[in-house]
């Protein structure tokens, strides 16, 4: 039997006295750390909160954020993470539609809480101690220690989708989903993590990335955590710079941030041993600015909420191919089908070339298959059933996302279907136009969406981000692709914007974009 916490109990036995988590103010060591995990699992026990129970951790990337999550799942509880940023009405379907009955959250988000309260089952609301430290005060409790038994297939978490797209969906991921991408995730670095690694936690714990891939890889093999509540690129790299951590992760966003601060070259960062990122593509151009002002390189991975979430990764150890995504790692397998669920042939070549004219016949939907992917969607039969496909024995979950493979295994993604412009009667991927518009040394950020439009059914528009005191025109923008993209690629207009409208994993809010036409 698996169990998600079992494997963080192995660490504490292991290593008692490595640090586990670091902040400004204080450094937690392992013992430290499950002694306070010990009594939040006491602290619910003594409330009647157990098995199956769910436990919404409403918090930023605080250390009680550890503590909650891994003691909801010592008390044989699922954990329920909500977005820090959410509002009343967004904690609202969370709560309800997932029945929690206890709330773990910061003073200041209270009263949201409360807002909604009445429309949900909530009969705890947990703040962290104001007095007597900075945890969780008298909440805690003497528990007899134990690690409620599991099965494989029981539920310990279940994050929401985002909801770009209509309402949250409650994706179930059970400790072996998620003991077995937090396993894989610290193997990704050579030699697996090990206690002489630091990790810097600046990615959102309520999300997966986050939570499987920097939390729980770290802690399961005796690593020391930075969790930083918040994006700041300049104390993020004071962080990696100041503590000499060996590992980090972030979004492209992040990335791109990074590289357009003013003094990005005036930071250390050769204390790395691995950068990756996620969750988005990576603009190749980001990639390389970033590797030009450090010594370390970017390696991507790929994934979803659903995938708990890792699928693909470029590991140092194999060699990585810029602009992929790597191949699949250890027990997952993927395809790319089209049309009746035909696996995709993969090309021999890399990275295509833009305005490919293969590209189309060897695209396709990437599925994945693995212990990593979700039973379902909570209390949606068919949503689940319309993600999945039996075959060849396995259940093979769609990613909604197109791409395509090569001959060595290296996935490529060309975008979401989603995202795909259809303009007068042809398919324009954003992705390869934005890949384009970064190339231009005017260009900070850029996002490409389609405008509704009568004529052409939609319209390419670039919204572009200037560097700081650019002097650059929609003329300008429009020249530089002339020559670089089939005419229908081309974006019809240009905006110049001060910034992206992004979630706080970083992606750019495409349909608010649409909307502001
Ligand atoms: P929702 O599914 O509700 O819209 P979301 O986009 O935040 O929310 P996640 O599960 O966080 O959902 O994101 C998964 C998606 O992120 C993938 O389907 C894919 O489109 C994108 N993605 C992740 N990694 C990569 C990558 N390396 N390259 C391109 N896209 C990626």
């Amino acid at each position: 039997m698996v169990n998600l916490i079992a494997s963080v109990a192995n660490t504490v036995s292991d290593h008692p006295d490595e640090p586990a988590i670091v902040t400004d103010d204080q450094t937690l060591t392992y013992e430290d750390l499950w002694a306070q995990i010990s009594g939040f699992a006491g602290g619910l026990a003594e409330r009647d909160v157990g098995e199956d129970d769910r436990v919404a951790v409403y918090l930023p990337n605080v250390p009680q954020f550890v503590v909650a999550f891994h003691g909801t799942l010592m008390a044989g509880g699922v954990v329920v993470p909500m977005n820090p940023q959410y509002r009343a009405r967004e904690i609202s379907h969370l709560l309800a539609d997932s029945g929690a009955k206890v709330v773990v959250t910061l003073p200041d988000l209270v009263p949201f809480v409360e807002e909604v309260r009445d429309e949900t089952d909530v009969e705890h609301v947990v703040t962290l101690g104001t007095e007597g430290g900075i945890f969780f005060g008298d909440f805690l409790a003497e528990g007899d220690g134990e690690i409620a038994e599991r099965a494989d297939d029981d539920l310990a978490v279940q994050p929401y989708t985002s909801g770009t797209t209509g309402t949250p969906k409650g994706v179930e991921l059970t400790h072996e989903n998620l003991t077995s991408n937090a396993e894989a995730s610290a193997e990704l670095v050579p030699g697996g993590i090990g206690t002489d690694d630091s990790l810097l936690g600046v990615l959102p714990l309520f999300h997966i990335y986050g939570m499987t891939v920097c939390m729980n890889g770290t802690l399961f093999r005796g690593g020391a955590f930075y969790p930083l509540p918040t994006w700041d690129a300049q104390q993020a790299l004071s962080v990696v710079e100041d503590a000499e951590l060996t590992i980090m992760h972030g979004v492209p966003a992040m990335y791109n941030d990074v590289i357009n601060q003013p003094n990005a070259a005036e930071f250390d960062l050769s204390s790395l041993r691995l950068a990756g990122v996620g969750g988005g593509g990576i603009p190749i151009e980001v990639l390389r600015r970033f590797e030009e002002l450090y010594d370390a390189k970017i390696y991507e991975g790929y994934g979803l909420t659903e995938t708990s979430p890792v699928t693909h990764f470029n590991t140092p150890e194999d060699g990585r191919r810029v602009g992929s995504i790597g191949t699949t790692i250890q027990g997952v397998s993927a395809r790319v089908v089209n049309g009746e669920f035909e696996e995709q042939p993969p090309v021999a070549e890399g990275p295509l070339a833009e305005g490919d004219a293969e590209l189309d016949d060897v695209t396709g939907e990437i599925v994945v298959a693995g212990p990593n992917v979700m039973q379902g969607y909570a209390g949606l039969p068919d949503a689940t059933d319309a993600a999945f496909t039996e075959a060849d024995e396995r259940r093979w979950f769609h990613t909604g996302d197109i791409g395509y493979w090569d001959e060595d295994g290296f996935f490529y993604v060309v975008d979401r279907k989603k995202h795909m412009i259809n303009t007068a009667g042809y398919n324009v991927y954003p992705r390869e136009v934005e890949e384009l518009l970064f190339e231009h040394e005017a260009v900070a950020d850029a996002a490409v969406v389609g405008i509704p439009d009568d004529r052409r059914n939609e319209t390419v528009k670039a919204f572009v981000v200037p560097v700081p005191d650019a002097d650059i025109t929609v003329d300008e923008i429009q020249e530089f692709c002339l020559d670089k993209l089939a005419a229908y690629k081309h974006p019809r207009e240009v905006a110049f914007v001060e910034e992206l409208p992004r979630t706080t994993t970083g992606k750019v809010q495409k349909f608010e974009l649409v909307e502001q036409g």
